[in-house]
């Protein structure tokens, strides 16, 4: 069987992964590349307990288990380290002794299975460890462009836009700097995090737009959403030297937070919906659609 997946961000490349171990032929079609859209952003968080409530989300272990097994893939495949699993640090948050690996420290609270995930590094490694998948640099149109195909899956993040779906669209920035700071891991207070992504660097993010006017990247926004959390981490001037700005946009659906995985026609499934929970999800639900599939 044939299988045409739109869209080379976590959801393609994760139902891309179950597809191709059922063995199916896999062709992915993405017109900005892979990693195009809200997949590119430097650095992602990934920890079972997303929810504001600080409830772990539902699944979340196997989810988790899942996100791992095709992060090592990925690993593997590159000879690469592609993620610091040494923990994420929250300051502000949920009592610890509520779940099972939250450790306290003195800093506040350790997730210690948290990840943080070199996101944009790992979908392309992602997509170099899916071994026979045909890769097509192209937009699409409508499923009439893909006839040839005996399934089509898709995935198409804020492309989704074309679809009458029960979704939101956030858009989300985030700021690049360097900083004399010593930071080994994730750090995360006043509902903002600071990731280390090399020598000096970190990732300060993120904004939740609700109203935008374009989904690329905007400085002074970005900065003018940011200011508090930025504040939180450096209260000084000088202490952080902003030099780029990301932007992507989430697709959050409006009831609950789990992704939306449908048949939407004879031969077409939708997989979006991944919120601020990609990481997470992305294997979880790209193994459901895959079983939907064959
Ligand atoms: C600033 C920011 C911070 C975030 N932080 C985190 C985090 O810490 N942890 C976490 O788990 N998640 C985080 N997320 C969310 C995460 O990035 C998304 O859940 C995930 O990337 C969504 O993947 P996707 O494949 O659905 O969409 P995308 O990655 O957007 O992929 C969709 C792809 O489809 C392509 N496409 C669209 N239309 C067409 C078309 N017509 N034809 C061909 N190709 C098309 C696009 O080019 C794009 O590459 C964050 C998002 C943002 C923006």
């Amino acid at each position: 069987m044939r299988v045409a997946v739109v869209g080379a961000g976590l959801a393609g490349l994760g139902a891309a992964y179950f597809l191709l171990k059922k063995g199916f032929s896999v062709t992915i079609f993405d017109e900005n590349g892979v990693g195009g859209g809200a997949s590119g952003i430097p650095v992602g968080l990934c920890h079972p307990y997303v929810g504001r409530s600080g409830k772990p989300s539902k699944f979340s272990d196997e989810a988790l288990f899942l996100t791992k097994k095709l992060l090592d893939d990925a690993e593997k495949t590159v000879n690469k380290r592609l993620a610091d699993r040494s923990g994420i640090l929250r300051v502000d948050w949920t009592p610890f002794e509520w779940y099972p690996d939250l450790k306290k420290v003195e800093e506040g609270v350790l997730i210690s299975s948290g990840m943080t995930v070199f996101i944009n590094e790992y979908v392309h490694a992602l997509f170099a460890s899916l071994k026979g998948v045909e890769f097509i640099q192209k937009k699409i149109s409508s499923a009439a462009d893909l006839e040839e195909f005996d399934q089509i899956v898709f995935a198409m993040g804020f492309g989704m836009k074309e679809f009458d779906l029960p979704v939101n669209f956030v858009k989300g920035q985030v700021l690049i700097g360097t900083t004399d700071k010593f930071l080994d891991k994730t750090l995360m207070k006043a509902k903002g995090h600071l990731s280390p992504i090399g020598e000096k660097r970190v990732q300060l993010g993120s904004t939740y737009e609700h109203h935008f006017l374009s989904d690329k990247p905007d400085m002074e926004i970005a900065k003018k959403e940011l200011k508090e959390k930025l504040l939180a981490f450096f209260a000084r001037e000088g202490e952080f030297f902003i030099d780029s700005v990301w932007a992507g946009v989430r697709v959050c659906v409006k009831e609950g937070y789990l992704p939306i995985v449908q048949k939407c026609s004879q031969k077409a499934f939708i997989f979006t919906g991944l919120g601020s929970r990609g990481l997470l999800y992305h294997a979880y639900y790209g193994r459901h659609l895959a079983d939907l599939i064959g």
